[in-house]
């Protein structure tokens, strides 16, 4: 059998997760440069000189005077946690492959339930949104699928049954093969 080259891609260690955003200083920098990938840009008059107001962290346009934040306008305004910790937990929810709950990230993180519930919800509703804007198209395969919800009690004739019907409204065709399992 070949080799599946999706499910041996290369993946990002915790290690090598930790060697990159492992202080305040990495995660700053690296949201610096997603923000503003050609420098600063005041959002307001659009001037790149700015000064660094250390002991607020905003950045003050020299021009207009307006300030910014890194985070405005982000999933992570308003949270006091440090980036440390949204980063490790967009880290731990994108890694996994069959879901997190917010009880498991609490207890990765060392958070409150109620911060771990909201971080949850804030990462996976960004995540929907940079999705929703990708349309699939021709051949689309499906591995290691993971529907949600208790599993019913149910025959197996009837459970049988129930998975033809929803792969029958499915059918995806690759030549002369036809996948109707996964
Ligand atoms: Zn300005």
């Amino acid at each position: 059998m070949p080799k599946n080259k999706i499910q041996f891609q290369k993946g990002l260690s915790l290690q090598s997760f930790l060697h990159s955003y492992g202080t305040e200083e990495d995660c700053r920098d690296r949201l610096f440069k997603m923000r503003w990938p050609s420098g600063f840009s005041c959002p307001q008059c659009g001037c790149s000189r700015y000064y660094f107001v250390t002991t607020r962290n905003l950045y003050q346009c020299t021009m207009c005077k307006h300030q910014t934040s890194l985070i405005s306008g982000t999933i992570f305004e308003s949270s006091k946690l440090p980036l440390t910790t949204w980063f490790l937990a967009i880290y731990f929810i994108t890694q996994s492959k069959d879901g997190l709950s917010g009880l498991h990230l609490r207890r990765l993180l060392g958070i409150s339930v109620n911060a771990a519930f909201k971080m949850k919800q804030k990462i996976q509703h960004v995540m929907k949104s940079a999705d929703d804007s990708l349309r699939l198209e021709n051949l689309v395969e499906l591995d290691d699928v993971y529907w949600g919800g208790k599993k019913k009690v149910v025959s197996e004739a009837v459970e049988h049954q129930e998975k033809l019907h929803f792969l029958q409204q499915s059918p995806i065709t690759r030549k002369d093969t036809q996948y109707t399992c996964v």
